[in-house]
């Protein structure tokens, strides 16, 4: 049987993550000043990557990677586009737009947002670990150790053999 695109095989699999639009009036998490707050500032912002929804998603994600069972360390993966909807794919930039709205919040509904950022952050330190050749100006979420675009051997051979 000849060998399938990445691509194609990706396609058959069901999507990875629920649809962002529309945005949640509340996200899961937080409050609803907050995700009201949040909302404003997604729609407002002129980053490329903040967009109605884009909160909800990144902490989908960041929640995600972190809920893989087991003690072994998590090694974050480059996501396969750059287009805003696949690239918070990589939790490293689903950690970006965390960010990145952060700053572009009021001060209450920020303090709330870096109070539940913290506990994943913690989280994220200790399931992933140091990346010592990564350059100091990076994200301290950056300087981590990356995976390739390895795939579980579990679900590659299942793949292969259809
Ligand atoms: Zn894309």
């Amino acid at each position: 049987m000849p060998r399938r695109r990445p691509g194609a095989l990706r396609a058959d699999q069901p999507p990875r993550s629920p649809a962002w639009d529309p945005p949640p009036d509340r996200i899961q998490g937080l409050s609803v000043a907050t995700s009201v707050a949040i909302g404003q500032a997604e729609r407002l912002s002129d980053d490329y990557y903040v967009y109605p929804g884009a909160t909800d998603h990144a902490l989908w994600e960041y929640r995600a990677f972190l809920r893989a069972p087991g003690r072994r360390p998590l090694y974050p993966q480059a996501a396969e586009c750059s287009c805003r909807g696949c690239s918070i794919d990589d939790v490293r930039h689903a950690r970006d737009v965390l960010e990145e709205v952060m700053w572009q919040l009021p001060s209450r509904p920020r303090a709330e947002l870096r109070h539940r950022l913290r506990a994943l952050d913690a989280q994220y330190l200790k399931r992933t670990l140091p990346d010592p050749f990564a350059p100091h100006r990076d994200s301290w979420w950056r300087r981590r150790l990356a995976g390739g675009r390895s795939v579980p051997v579990v679900a590659w051979s299942a793949n292969w053999v259809r």
